[in-house]
């Protein structure tokens, strides 16, 4: 198991060229703001003078300078960092920062305001590896967010596997556009374009013109996004210039993976983590890459199969890159872990026979019982979005008397009828995975990282 090879802060300050390493005049820009390296770390040293000694700090987690400023200034002071979503309504901040119990809430509207134009020099010492560097929520999509803990050991680790699978060095230019409050945008975002040192381009939203306009050599985002590139075929052209296209965060459907092939010359990247275990899975930037497949462990992290029935199992983690545990939940820490110490993600999960992952879905929602069979709604999904007039799928099992449960559709189509895509369905998989019923919505529930929310889903 490879041990991080520097510890976070000293990598972050120092770029990886060690002490003095980074004088990159123009290392990141935020939604059209431009800092140095030196201008970052300058603000976010009076940042860290400021709150040193607080028990965790929230950070109100716009896309802005301020936001990096801040989380970079509460890594330096040692004091756990808590991305508040800047679009959370009354009840979820409430909930966040009750749960957290963060001091002070740092930025836009909150107790202490992030001047980016400050400089402090700092001199702390780096605090232990195993210290708390990130408070992250959960996305909530299965129960209300939970907080979860995360070591700084466990990002520099998540970090460097990640530089090693991609060969993301301090050359490349990162370009996205994905909320600062999450793991995806926040600490593979962010953190690890500090890391590696290399420059950062964040667009303030992951709209598809500002990635063609920000020339990068590395682009992430979330299956919502790269569904929106390839609907532009010009930007998708732009983008085929690019090293790398990173997917992540929900499976990214298989007709859009082909698009993306077709219109930009390559395959994306697609990796599968969680706010638990960062970064877990990926494809390789000198690897094989297929539609649904997440690919395989990313340095240092084991996987296994556990309470598996024909290939299809739920997916078990350990290594380096696991979080400490539920914030204040002794029993849902202790639930998600086997008595061997390794982590249930919760996640369904099958192996091609060269290893590489594929994520079925979650097996509270996704894995649906019916009639004796176990039919995983992802690969419905991606058969009902083979048909042309579909735009978007969820499949849900429904409960139903005689066959436990049924296989429902929603999906959001233009002009074709629920006759003619059971019958689709039909033709593509075997008769028990067809949808027996179709519901047509005009959008799909998203949460801001583009999951779908299934749970949000209208009664039929
Ligand atoms: P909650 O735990 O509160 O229900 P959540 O699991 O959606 O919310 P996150 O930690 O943000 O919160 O998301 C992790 C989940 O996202 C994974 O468990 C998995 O279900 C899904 N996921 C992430 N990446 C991928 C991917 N590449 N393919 C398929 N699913 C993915
Ligand atoms: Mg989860």
């Amino acid at each position: 198991m490879p041990e991080p090879t520097v510890p976070l802060l000293t990598s972050l300050a120092a770029g990886p060229g060690g002490p003095g390493g980074s004088d990159l005049p123009d290392a990141l820009t935020v939604a059209g703001r431009t800092c140095s390296r030196e201008e970052l770390l300058g603000a976010a040293a009076a940042v860290a003078h400021r709150i040193a000694g607080a028990p965790s700090v929230a950070v109100q987690a716009e896309a802005t300078l301020e936001t990096v400023v801040a989380v970079v200034g509460a890594l330096l002071a040692g004091v756990p960092a808590v991305p508040l979503p800047p679009d959370a309504g009354p009840a979820e901040r409430d909930h966040i920062l009750r749960d957290s119990g963060a001091a002070l809430v740092l930025g836009n509207g909150g107790d202490l305001p992030v001047d980016v134009t400050e400089r402090a020099d700092w001199s702390g010492a780096e605090p232990d590896p195993s210290a708390t560097a990130l408070i992250l929520y959960t996305s909530g999509t299965t129960g209300s967010p939970k907080g979860v803990l995360i070591p700084r050991a466990a990002v520099a680790a998540g970090l460097d596997g990640l530089a090693e699978a991609w060969a993301w060095t301090a050359e490349d230019t990162l370009v996205h556009g994905l909320p600062l409050f999450h793991v995806h945008g926040l600490v593979l975002g962010v953190l690890g374009a500090l890391r590696t040192g290399c420059r950062l381009v964040h667009t303030g939203r992951p709209a598809p013109a500002a990635y063609a306009a920000a020339g990068g050599s590395l682009y992430f985002g979330v299956p919502t996004v790269w569904s929106r590139v390839v609907r532009e075929p010009a930007v998708a052209r732009e983008l085929g210039k690019a090293r790398l296209l990173v997917s992540g965060s929900a499976a990214l459907p298989a007709p859009v993976f082909r698009d993306l092939e077709a219109l930009t010359g390559q395959r994306p990247v697609e990796r599968y983590g969680m706010t638990e275990t960062l970064i877990t899975v990926s494809t390789r930037a000198d690897g094989d890459r297929r539609p649904g497949s997440v690919g395989l462990p990313l340095p240092g992290i084991r996987t296994r199969l556990a309470r598996t029935e024909n290939g299809v199992g739920e997916l078990e983690v350990s290594g380096p890159t696991l979080f400490a545990g539920y914030l204040g939940r002794p029993e849902a820490t202790a639930a998600a872990h086997t008595e061997d110490g390794w982590f249930r993600t919760g996640d369904i999960a099958t192996l091609d026979p060269d290893g590489m992952h594929r994520i079925v879905g979650r097996a509270s929602v996704d894995l649906i019982k019916t009639g004796g069979y176990r039919v995983g709604a992802g690969e419905v999904e991606n058969a009902l979005l083979d048909h042309p007039a579909v735009r978007e799928a969820a499949v849900v099992g429904v409960d139903h008397d005689d066959l436990g449960q049924e296989i429902v559709a929603y999906v959001v189509a233009d002009g074709v009828s629920e006759r003619t895509l059971i019958d689709f369905v039909a033709g593509h998989l075997s008769a028990h995975k067809r949808p027996r019923r179709v519901r047509f919505l005009e959008a799909l529930p998203r949460n801001a990282m583009g999951k779908p929310q299934k749970k949000l889903l209208p009664p039929l």
